[in-house]
């Protein structure tokens, strides 16, 4: 895949920034945390969940500020770029919290959230300080806006052929048909004009989401067609691939115009976002529904991995110049999560996390990452179930319990929102690699839960959000910075 991340100009502007970060944090360190993962995998959740209990002193045993008595306390503080989206805390945390607790709605843009902890050090000098600071930036992105990193490299021309054996495959035929109907009814070197170039992106993004939706989890670029953020409905995103022109191209043939297009969604869209966001980024969570991706079987297992390829390959490792190295930041703790790990029976969970383990090890084979940590966890941002056994057939089985949403179904049987069940979900495979082999699906019992309904309050009055292993991720992301 072609790596060309960043220019020079774009290493100076990253250095100078990240110069401009450290001058103002000179008093308090600052750590950006950034938050990803592909759409729906739980950014919205894990961050609510994360600043709720850090704001509260949330049971967090595994966190060992907390553990050690050494977390003072955390409030919400002004971000210092009035540019850039607020995480919307309060209004997900009213949603999840309110008379009928109902999922927020899922990040479909960048947004940033500053939190201010307060922790007594455990340093020789800090009983001469006092009480230490440290502002923690939380980034929320898109999974989605890592997968266009490649088509920096690529022209108008390499991506349309890229794209359009993608649409020929077989296996693309019906989602991509309507779009490749069209492609053939217009001729890209007639003049260019607005009504043509519009249909053509329109059938080229349906054809995007189509194939999204029958169960492939990645995506294919540009990213921001399925989640434009602020771009939608801009010309910025006015465009598709074109076949290669059998004659010269005239600079005033729609083939022209798609092409620059093309090349601005590249100049402004893309490059901006790696240079101004992704690149200043301290530390990663890259957020992973791995349980839907198992549930949906060994195709969906396959095409997760190979858009986890597609975002570890973001994570520029040893590839910044060596004579900027000292200014730019460079992500030197990766973690990635498999989320919604209440889904399954807690003995489950070391399968879980050794499975996913196994498909980022084989994606990150390719992304390098020399000198930088990575771990995986399996958590839950907010637990929606607990857990219970049953007897069938002489056999203990262990159970998860929890409150379907209404629409949900298995078996069957369709549920209606209010009823509390107890179910199998089903076990894990003992050998990762069993799960790329054909003919070896993995039975799982897969419902969405609502969230918990009920909710318990601490001393202070508080509502308590139980979460699974979110204290251990917050140790691995943030615990040094601590220390
Ligand atoms: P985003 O698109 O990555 O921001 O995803 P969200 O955080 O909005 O999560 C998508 C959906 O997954 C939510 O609406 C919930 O239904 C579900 N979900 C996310 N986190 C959890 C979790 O910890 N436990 C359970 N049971 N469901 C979760």
């Amino acid at each position: 895949m072609p790596q060309p991340p960043t220019t020079i100009a774009d290493e100076l502007g990253i250095a100078l920034s990240n110069l401009a970060d450290s001058a103002t944090g000179a008093f308090t360190p600052t750590l950006r945390l950034g938050v990803t993962g592909l759409s729906r995998a739980g950014k919205t959740i894990f961050i609510t969940a994360l600043v709720h209990n850090l704001l509260t002193g949330g049971r967090m045993p595994g966190f060992a500020p907390m553990a050690d008595g050494r977390f003072i306390g955390a409030r919400l503080a002004e971000y210092p770029d009035a540019t850039i989206p607020r995480f919307a805390y309060e209004q997900h945390l009213e949603a999840l919290t309110g008379k009928h607790p109902v999922w927020p709605e899922g990040t479909r843009r960048i947004s940033q959230l500053r939190l201010v902890l307060k922790f007594q050090s455990r340093r020789w000098y800090a009983g001469l300080r006092g009480p230490s600071t440290l502002n923690l930036d939380i980034v929320d992105y898109p999974g989605e806006w890592l997968l266009d990193l490649p088509l920096l490299g690529l022209s108008f021309a390499q991506w349309s052929v890229e794209a359009l054996d993608r649409a020929r495959r077989p296996g693309s035929g019906k989602e991509a048909r309507p779009f490749l109907e069209l492609l053939t009814a217009i001729d890209p070197g007639k003049d260019a004009n607005d009504p043509d170039a519009e249909r053509l992106a329109a059938a080229f993004t349906d054809y995007l989401r189509r194939s999204r939706e029958h169960g492939a989890l990645s995506t294919l670029p540009p990213g921001r067609f399925l989640l434009p953020g602020d771009l939608e409905g801009s010309p910025a995103l006015t465009f598709a691939p074109l076949p290669a022109p059998t004659q010269a191209v005239r600079g005033s043939s729609l083939y022209a115009m798609l092409e620059k297009r093309y090349e601005a969604y590249k100049a402004q869209v893309v490059r901006p976002f790696f240079r101004d966001h992704f690149a200043r980024l301290d530390r990663q969570i890259v957020l992973v529904d791995t349980l839907r991706a198992l549930n949906a079987g060994p195709a969906a297992v396959a095409d997760l991995e190979t858009a986890l390829t597609s975002v570890l390959a973001c994570f520029r490792q040893g590839e910044t110049n060596p004579l900027l190295r000292p200014f730019t930041r460079r992500i030197d703790r990766i973690l990635f999560a498999a989320t919604k790990a209440d889904h399954v029976h807690h003995t489950s969970h070391d399968r879980l996390e050794a499975i996913l383990n196994r498909l980022v090890n084989n994606a990150g084979k390719r992304a390098r990452f020399a000198g930088t940590q990575t771990r995986s966890i399996a958590l839950a941002g907010i637990r929606a179930t607990h857990e219970g056994t049953i007897s069938e057939g002489g056999q203990t089985l262990n159970t998860i319990i929890g409150t379907p949403l209404a629409g949900e179904s298995l078996g069957g049987t369709a549920y209606d929102g209010k009823t509390e069940i107890a179910l199998f979900p089903g076990d894990l495979p003992e050998r990762p690699d069993a799960l790329f082999e054909d003919g070896n699906p993995v039975e799982l019992n897969f419902l969405r839960f609502a969230p918990p309904q009920k909710l318990d309050r601490n001393a202070s009055g508080d509502v308590v959000l139980p979460h699974i292993r979110l204290d251990r991720a917050l140790d691995y992301l943030l615990g040094d910075w601590l220390a």
